[in-house]
């Protein structure tokens, strides 16, 4: 079951990824985006879950992702908070997943949130913070070496998410599996210790034209790399 905390009509997101499969992030808005409160997704989720359940279809997880970045929602640890006392309340097999681009992690509240669900998945698409700039596109201040030390500091209770990709963008090249770059991202990952790596690549239209996909059997060899350090890693592609 997906969770979308916000517009349904616009995406809000702290990164601007050339990959992304809801476009690109508005750089100006005429009005602030209006995100549904704490009490409306808690009122939402209730009905969809008994709506599930009445209907004998009890979901595996509640994944938080949706129109842009779900941390940045004022009261995403309060939502978090709801969510678990519905899951237990209705559905308590269910897994709580968030995916995120790590942007939020200096909150303590997003923190405290993120230590409660099951599976915690951040971002990193690169160990180069000019390679996340060009392939993310911060849209406020971002230092990848803060957002690697916050990481770190989730003890391994994280899962770290890379998007490998290729080709090109604004007259620069984009291609994250080089040599260089699956090196210095290996190093990270053995910092950050990481319970689970998931990696993938491009699956939809991009917003981004010139971008290629990474065939499935580099990203095989990406994976057993990682394997062979003892990580856990998941591969779609
Ligand atoms: S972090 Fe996620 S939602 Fe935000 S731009 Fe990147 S892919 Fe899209």
């Amino acid at each position: 079951m997906g969770v979308n905390l916000l517009p349904t009509d616009s995406k809000v997101c702290s990164f601007d990824c050339i990959y992304c499969e809801c476009g690109w992030t508005p750089r100006k808005r005429s009005q602030k985006a209006v995100l549904p409160s704490r009490e409306l997704v808690k009122q939402k989720m209730e009905e969809k879950l008994t709506d599930m359940i009445w209907n004998n279809e009890y979901p595996d997880v509640i994944t938080f992702a949706g129109n842009g970045e779900p941390t940045l929602h004022p009261d995403f640890e309060g939502i978090i908070d709801d969510t678990i006392e519905l899951r237990n309340q209705h559905t308590p097999n269910a897994r709580i997943a968030v995916l995120s681009n790590a942007t939020m992690l200096h909150k303590p509240g997003v923190v405290r949130a993120l230590l409660k669900v099951e599976d915690n998945i951040q971002k990193l698409d690169s160990a180069f913070e000019e390679t996340i700039r060009r392939i993310d596109c911060p849209t406020s201040n971002f230092s990848l070496q803060k957002v690697v030390e916050n990481l770190k500091s989730f003890n391994g209770k994280v899962i770290i998410q890379t998007l490998f990709l290729k080709g090109n963008h604004k007259n620069e090249v984009i291609d994250n599996t080089t040599e260089s770059e699956l090196t210095e991202w290996i190093k990270l990952i053995t910092e950050i210790k990481p319970s689970q790596v998931m990696i993938y690549t491009i699956e939809r239209d991009t917003p981004a034209a010139g971008l290629e996909k990474v065939k499935l059997d580099e990203l095989e060899n990406i994976a057993e790399r990682v394997r062979a350090i003892g990580f856990e890693v998941q591969v779609s592609g």
